[in-house]
């Protein structure tokens, strides 16, 4: 099973991702965690992407498409997987099919994950992450607590520098500017499988796997959550 889950920031992708790269036994590929880790790890690209990621803005369309072409050719993606956050511009939407067609993959479901605005800035103002392995809480689930529900790690808990109200709002700007060509772009495509990102978590994934299975037939193995 290949596939993008699309949607503005805060919409859940990095949260379903997860939850579908376990059940569908595939990679989840983020490329904002991709784009952290280098930071983090000061490379090359991290020290390139550090002040546009602050800022809320997008990396180049040439870095990301090399990212992705690295990462589609890895062992790891032989099977399958989700990506996250990649396309997000027409220009590499292009670039990722004509990629697609060169390593010869076919059938890449396109899953559109929705909410409204000030839901979303609700749910990223209120957001943490794990920083050693990445799970993503909300402030309430985490109330009090001093080691990581999911991983043990102690005092793991961080708020992501481009979670402030300022910058969140232009994220949801820049995404705004550039999905309505993308998300054309897959509809014309028939590939586009819409999905309201609000309710419960389990209940929106069980949304897609049946949006997924209805499109995809007996062609996918879900493991049981
Ligand atoms: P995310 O974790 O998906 O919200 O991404 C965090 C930040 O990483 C974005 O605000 C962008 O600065 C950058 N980024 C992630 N994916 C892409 C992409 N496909 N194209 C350009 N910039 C990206």
């Amino acid at each position: 099973m290949r596939l993008i889950l699309f949607g503005a920031p805060g919409v859940g992708k990095g949260t379903q991702a997860k939850i579908l790269a376990s059940r569908l036994n595939i990679p989840h590929i983020s490329t904002g965690d991709i784009l952290r880790q280098a930071v983090h790890d000061k490379t090359p690209l991290g020290i390139k992407a550090q002040k546009i990621l602050s800022s809320g803005e997008l990396v180049p369309d040439d870095i990301m498409i090399g990212i992705i072409r690295d990462t589609l050719q890895g062992k790891e993606c032989r099977n399958g997987f989700i990506l996250d956050g990649f396309p997000r511009t027409l220009a590499q939407a292009k670039a990722f099919e004509e990629l697609l067609n060169e390593l010869k993959i076919g059938n890449v479901y396109f899953v559109n994950l929705s909410a409204d605005n000030e839901e979303l800035v609700k749910r990223l103002t209120n957001r943490r992450t794990c920083r050693s392995c990445n799970s993503i809480f909300t402030l309430d689930e985490i109330l009090g607590l001093q080691n990581c529900p999911r991983c043990g790690a102690e005092n793991s808990f961080y708020q992501r520098n481009d979670d402030q109200e300022e910058v969140i709002r232009h994220r949801l700007k820049v995404y705004k500017d550039n999905t309505k060509p993308v998300l054309e772009f897959y509809e014309k495509l028939d590939k586009v499988i819409s999905i309201k990102g609000t309710g419960k978590i389990e209940e929106i994934t069980a949304g897609i796997l049946r949006a997924l299975e209805s499109k995809a037939g007996n062609k996918i193995t879900i493991s049981a959550s």
